[in-house]
């Protein structure tokens, strides 16, 4: 059960979730979460970057999903200003709420990312319905209580999780891999400060 909340790549942004990073791990389909992977939660403003992202997919030929546990308003609002599917009230981390995903992206689970911000939600709904798993930093601390509390818990299991570093060096593998200094990465990341952990499969 614990390493079903391991996600595949942890990542700063989903501005970092590229064609290329996709097309390496075999995805021609991409679930989004919206609340704090998109949207700062009680925020709404989209950075224009976000904007940007969903447009470099689209001219890639990636469907994109958002799937969401939030209002039926907000989701629908953002969907409809993204041009893409938007699935509110989804019930995440049933399975249920991903096979609605994947019937919309018409593409199947183990060929599908799913990029979100929590993993009690996104990642082990992912993990558990074969999709690959994508963690951001989640762009706000959380607006309820129980998020802010679920969040000190997910940076616990995400330091037991993580990438050992290596004691003589500090490299995680891969810094090594990408020849990178030691010691620019923290359990969460600032967005835009960091290149992100790219963890194994
Ligand atoms: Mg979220």
């Amino acid at each position: 059960m614990f390493m079903m909340l391991r996600p595949d790549a942890v990542v700063a942004s989903v501005t970092e979730v590229t064609p290329e990073f996709l097309g390496e791990r075999g995805v021609r389909g991409v679930l989004v979460d919206l609340d704090d992977t998109l949207l700062a939660s009680g925020s709404d403003e989209l950075a224009p970057l976000f904007r940007s992202w969903f447009e470099l997919l689209r001219r890639a030929g990636v469907p994109v999903v958002i799937l969401s546990n939030g209002s039926h308003g907000r989701v629908g609002r953002w969907a409809r200003e993204l041009g893409v599917v938007g699935l509110p009230l989804t019930g995440k981390p049933r399975r249920r709420a991903f096979a609605r995903g994947l019937e919309h992206l018409g593409v199947p689970a183990h060929e599908t990312a799913m990029v979100g911000d929590q993993l009690f939600t996104d990642v082990l709904g992912a993990n558990l319905t074969g999709m690959v798993s994508v963690l951001v930093t989640p762009l706000s601390p959380g607006k309820l209580l129980h998020t802010r509390t679920l969040r000190r818990l997910e940076r616990i299991i995400l330091k037991r999780l993580r990438p050992v570093r290596d004691p003589a060096t500090d490299q995680t593998p891969t810094d090594r891999a990408t020849n990178r200094p030691p010691n620019d990465q923290t359990a969460y990341p600032t967005p835009g400060t960091c290149k992100g952990e790219l963890w194994p499969s």
